[in-house]
């Protein structure tokens, strides 16, 4: 039975950050009841194609999953293992703002069988908090971290962001090294951009927010590299650091190209061989699932060469790379007869290495992976 991964999206926030460009959106108490029961529906009526398929990861994300009341996270939860097969032994993840968990609510998530918990703490220092328009303080990151080990949380995952306005290498090691003092299992660190749409995007159009420069954002991203793989992470995709065994299975499964069903406002689902994304805004969702029991906005099954494309993109973000031998038995063609011509000028230019089995991305070209990975979605190549 081929597994898949469920994803449930919360697209409510208590304040849209100023560098968000997620669907995300502010709390609306009325609404928010009725989306609950949208997704349960919603749920219901994908369960049948998926009566094959076995759940192993779960992940409710957001927006901010924890601003709804707990009791809804359970009972949405609950109506997972209803409506389809989750493995015993599945992951189970929940995204939280370090503003919205009581003490009482994080020990029910525990109970409920919720068995992780990604943090967006962001930052450690105050100033920094306030520039991201965060809403929580250093202590409430405390505070939830200690409330989480204690509700008996042992897979806890901090969300970091560095290269920020005015960010100093010191203030940047600091931020690890306060990480690290928490232990966690799993450290995600991400890079700021500047995405449009954004209020950072419009401040500094206007001169009102400076970006530091490319070079020092490297900077920070090798020191990041070399603090936490020295402090025995893994460093197993781009952003990505965990102890041994603490990888995040259901970001793993979207890497390696496996099959997840999305629900919720926006979500985006590879199902059955299909590809296919929900309407973003929530009332419009809610309207539309209560109509028809699905809310469809876009859908495609892509083509071969597509495939290709994203299976590349998606591997070489992965430390451990593409594996050649997978590629070939998914698309009947190697590697090299695929791409030819960007793979010679890529590891020409020192920004990707093929060993023995494996594509892998060097340190340089891991800074610059995103446009080493368009030369993989543009390259036309006539032997597809
Ligand atoms: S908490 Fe996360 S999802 Fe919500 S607005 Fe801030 S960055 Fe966006």
């Amino acid at each position: 039975m081929d597994a898949i991964g469920l994803y449930l999206h919360i697209p409510y926030c208590l304040h849209k950050c100023g560098y968000c460009d997620f669907n995300s959106h502010n709390i609306n108490e009325a609404e928010m009841e009725s989306y609950v029961r949208a997704l349960l529906a919603e749920m219901e009526h994908y369960a049948p194609a998926a009566a094959d398929r076995r759940v192993d990861t779960i992940f409710f994300g957001g927006g901010t999953p924890t601003t709804l009341p707990f009791t809804d996270l359970a009972r949405i939860l609950k109506a997972c293992h209803q409506h389809f097969k989750v493995d015993p032994e599945a992951e189970i993840t929940c995204e939280a703002n370090p503003a919205t968990i009581p003490q009482s609510d994080l020990k029910e998530l525990r109970e409920a069988g919720f068995n992780r918990l990604s943090i967006g703490v962001q930052s450690f220092d105050p100033a920094e908090l306030e520039r991201l328009e965060r809403v929580h303080s250093v202590d409430e990151v405390y505070l939830t971290v200690e409330r989480a080990r204690t509700a008996g949380f042992d897979n806890l995952s901090l969300d970091l962001m560095f290269g920020l306005p005015g960010q100093t290498v010191e203030r940047w090691q600091d931020n690890l090294k306060r990480a690290l003092g928490l232990n966690p299992e799993h450290l995600s660190a991400y890079n700021l951009t500047i995405e449009p749409d954004t209020v950072f995007y419009k401040q500094q159009a206007q001169g009102h927010l400076v970006m530091p420069p490319d070079d020092f954002q490297r900077e920070l991203f090798e020191i990041t590299i070399d603090t936490l793989t020295s402090a025995g992470y893994e460093h197993y995709e781009i952003s990505n650091y965990a102890k041994p065994a603490k990888q995040c299975r259901h970001n793993l499964n979207y890497w390696v190209n496996g099959e997840y069903l999305g629900l919720g406002a926006g979500a985006s689902s590879t199902f059955n061989g299909e590809r296919f994304k929900n309407i973003n805004l929530p009332a419009r969702y809610i309207a539309q699932i209560n109509e028809t029991q699905t809310a469809v906005e876009s859908r495609e099954t892509p083509d071969r060469r597509q495939r290709m494309g994203e299976a590349v993109m998606l591997g070489l973000r992965l430390r451990d790379g593409l594996r050649l031998a997978t590629f070939e038995q998914q698309f009947g063609l190697s590697f090299h007869e695929a791409f030819g011509d960007p793979l010679a000028r890529l590891a020409g230019m020192g920004l990707l290495e093929i060993n023995s089995d494996r594509a892998v991305l060097t340190r340089e070209g891991l800074f610059l992976a995103d446009s080493v990975i368009v030369e993989f979605i543009t390259e036309p190549e006539e032997v597809i």
